[in-house]
């Protein structure tokens, strides 16, 4: 057997004795974790109450608070509406290039809080849970059963290489594993490097996303009814414009499906 002295240790160490010393020392960071957590419990950074055992980062109870959107909504623009309404007021004079879309929940906290630590805050994790319930709200929608494929909003590359992730490619992932539809991320690009819309009214938000997507393999969306990924949709600018590229580039239909819906009052 190949003994070698290690005398760090002060005795001899075989392979063995090496997967033990490895063994003990992940045994003793899980125990420094545990003692820092009994000390230093982790807390939801949304509610503040301390994280259950099984919880990772956000409690259940601010998941189970989400502000889902439920019938009635409108079929264009995914805003909730009071039963007593006909048109939607949000949506009443545009003219959208996406037939329908869906919001899981309205841009607010709890919703709001997730979306801006998945955003702005590299927790990505949450995305999945997110994405799992946006996948669940496209399986149950009858307008977008027969939709092929699933394309998120592309971030810019300059944006991408700063942030290090595209959230909505990420949610993209778990709807698509929920749904079982296939993902496309190589058919389109953002090719402007557009400035953030948040301080923007519709008209310059329109303005500033002019031509800023590109079809880039059309043969991959030519004839397809496509599904638009995105976090948030505010106005309907983003995904309005990303929609017409893909239209004027073949596909059958667009319809849209954002995290949350944020409705200006
Ligand atoms: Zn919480
Ligand atoms: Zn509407």
């Amino acid at each position: 057997m190949n003994i070698k002295k290690d005398y760090r240790w002060g005795f001899s160490s075989t392979i063995e004795n090496q997967w033990m010393i490895n063994s003990l020392y992940q045994q003793l960071q899980i125990a420094k974790l545990g003692f820092h957590n009994l000390i230093f419990p982790p807390f939801c950074p949304i509610c503040e109450n301390e994280l259950k055992f099984n919880e990772r980062f956000v409690c259940e109870d601010c998941f189970n608070q989400i502000p889902m959107i439920e019938s009635p909504f409108c079929r264009k623009c995914g805003a909730p509406m009071k039963k007593s309404e006909t048109k939607c007021k949000h949506c009443n004079e545009l003219n959208f290039h996406f037939s329908h879309l869906r919001a899981l929940g309205l841009f607010m906290p709890p919703l709001s809080k997730m979306i801006h630590f998945l955003k702005y805050d590299r927790k990505t994790h949450l995305s999945e849970r997110l994405g799992i319930l946006l996948g669940n709200i496209l399986v149950a929608d009858p307008d977008s059963n027969d939709a092929d494929i699933i394309i998120p909003v592309p971030l810019h590359k300059v944006k991408l290489r700063i942030r290090g992730y595209n959230q909505s490619l990420l949610l993209a992932r778990s709807v698509s594993s929920v749904s079982h539809k296939e993902l496309c991320l190589d058919a389109v690009i953002r090719k402007k490097a557009t400035r953030s819309q948040t301080m923007l009214d519709y008209e310059s938000r329109r303005k500033n996303l002019e031509n800023a997507f590109e079809v880039i393999v059309p043969e991959k969306i030519k004839n397809r009814k496509i599904i638009i990924v995105d976090d948030v949709l505010t106005t309907g600018t983003t995904l309005d414009e990303i929609a017409k590229s893909l239209l004027e580039a073949g596909a059958k239909d667009v319809f849209g499906l954002v995290l949350s819906r944020a409705i200006r009052v």
